[in-house]
């Protein structure tokens, strides 16, 4: 089955075409034809994309709407320049998996997009205003296209988390806002998570109800999730993906009485208040620099900048405070798994937020963590109690084996 897994943002459109089956899914042969990512839709359109393993390639093409984006991007798989082996035409498309970042308290698995799932995740605009609405058209847009009967799938962003017991969920605040609006943490990212800790009890040999572990996803957005019993217990994000670490360009968590404070001083709405939470801070505020990782260790190296070495600093504190809290909460862990552009390429950040772990029995073994860059790999010693793992991510094949599985009505063993 070629499936094509999308993830839309609100100017972007990422897209993985991937060849899988339950027979392929067993052995791990899921086989993927192309992907890449269209930027800037609205204006002149910057795609960029790779066929198989092939180097990518970048080019432009004025692209008004998502709409006019989708319909370039299969015209463009389907055709003799792209020369996708076994796919002649839009029929050899078989099935659209969609990457929905809220699924409310609705969805507690992936699902088939039947006019009723439409309306849910319509209804869940309200919870991710951001985020939903892209989906939601990119829904439709995939349906005008190439047709109501090709089965579209969704894959919720919160799905996972949906295990989350009430003590965990709860806000703090009076139960009837809650009650009346939803008012609770949700957690994102959860299909990331659930994949690495898919893998990281296939490479144990573990079965689910033995796996415990912190993940720890640290990419531009990051987050924790405490796994227990192979379901998450706790997690970092909240209501919103506002909540928890220090990402890239948001705060994580703060009093939320600042907002107000922020709001008077500097003159600005909530709503603004609440923008420049999530576009002007994290790494990117403290260092008053960037939010890109790389370009921060760089600088750190060249010119020992005080407010970068700062960002870095409250960036891997806040992620080990978690740690230390999940550690208690789950009354103790097997591993804690690194994942994500920074958790599976920056030995440097994973080795400062292990730092002072060894309390709980984990020992880094320094050579193994320089190594392991963009693989699956144990990074600590063989008598450390509480292991650390590198696993990269790949949200993109568990969307396209769950829409497999959802089309065959299989249930989801991962
Ligand atoms: P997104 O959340 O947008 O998917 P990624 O998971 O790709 O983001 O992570 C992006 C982050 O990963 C950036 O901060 C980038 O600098 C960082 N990153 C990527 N490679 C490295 C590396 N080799 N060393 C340190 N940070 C890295």
């Amino acid at each position: 089955m070629n499936v094509l897994v999308l993830n839309s943002g609100s100017s972007s459109l990422k897209f993985q075409l991937i060849a899988t089956d339950l027979d392929r899914i067993l052995k791990n042969e899921d086989q993927r034809l192309c992907r890449g990512v269209i930027e800037r839709i609205g204006g002149e359109a910057i795609i960029t994309a790779a066929i198989g393993q092939q180097p990518r390639t970048v080019f432009t093409a004025p692209l008004a709407n998502l709409p006019a984006a989708l319909d370039f991007l299969i015209r463009w798989i389907v055709s003799e320049e792209s020369s996708i082996s076994d796919i002649q035409s839009a029929s050899d498309i078989h099935a659209v998996g969609h990457r929905v970042v809220h699924g409310g308290e609705k969805f507690s698995e992936s699902a088939v997009i039947t006019d009723e799932v439409l309306k849910d995740i319509e209804a869940c605009i309200d919870l991710a205003p951001l985020h939903n609405p892209a989906n939601v058209k990119c829904i439709q847009a995939v349906r005008k296209l190439l047709g109501p009967k090709l089965p579209q799938v969704a894959v919720f962003d919160t799905a996972f988390h949906h295990a989350l017991p009430e003590h965990a969920y709860l806000y703090a605040v009076p139960y009837h806002l809650y009650r009346r609006h939803h008012i609770r943490r949700y957690g994102f990212h959860g299909t990331s998570h659930r994949y690495v800790a898919y893998r990281y009890r296939f490479l144990n040999h573990l079965t689910r109800e033995k796996t415990h572990v912190i993940t720890l996803h640290l990419g531009n957005g990051c987050s924790a999730a405490a796994i227990r019993n192979g379901y998450p217990v706790d997690t970092s994000m909240g209501m919103t993906p506002l909540e928890g670490l220090v990402m890239g360009t948001r705060s994580g968590d703060v009093d939320p009485a600042v907002v107000n404070l922020i709001a008077t001083k500097e003159g600005l709405s909530t709503q603004e208040v609440e923008s420049l939470l999530n576009t002007q801070s994290g790494l990117l505020g403290i260092s008053g620099l960037t939010n890109d990782m790389r370009v921060l260790q760089q600088e750190l190296k060249e010119h020992d900048d005080r407010r970068v070495r700062l960002a870095i600093d409250v960036f891997c504190y806040r992620a080990k405070k978690y740690i230390g809290s999940y550690l208690a909460c789950m009354g103790g862990a097997d591993a804690l798994v690194f994942t994500g552009g920074i958790g599976e390429n920056s030995p440097d950040i994973r080795k400062q937020i292990c730092e002072g772990l060894d309390w709980f029995g984990l020992r880094l073994d320094e050579e193994k963590n320089a190594q392991a860059i963009g693989k699956e790999e144990r990074i600590t010693t063989d008598d450390s109690k509480l292991h650390a793992f590198v696993i990269p991510t790949d949200e993109e094949l568990l969307i396209a084996r769950d829409t497999v599985r959802c089309v065959l009505g299989e249930p989801h063993p991962s």
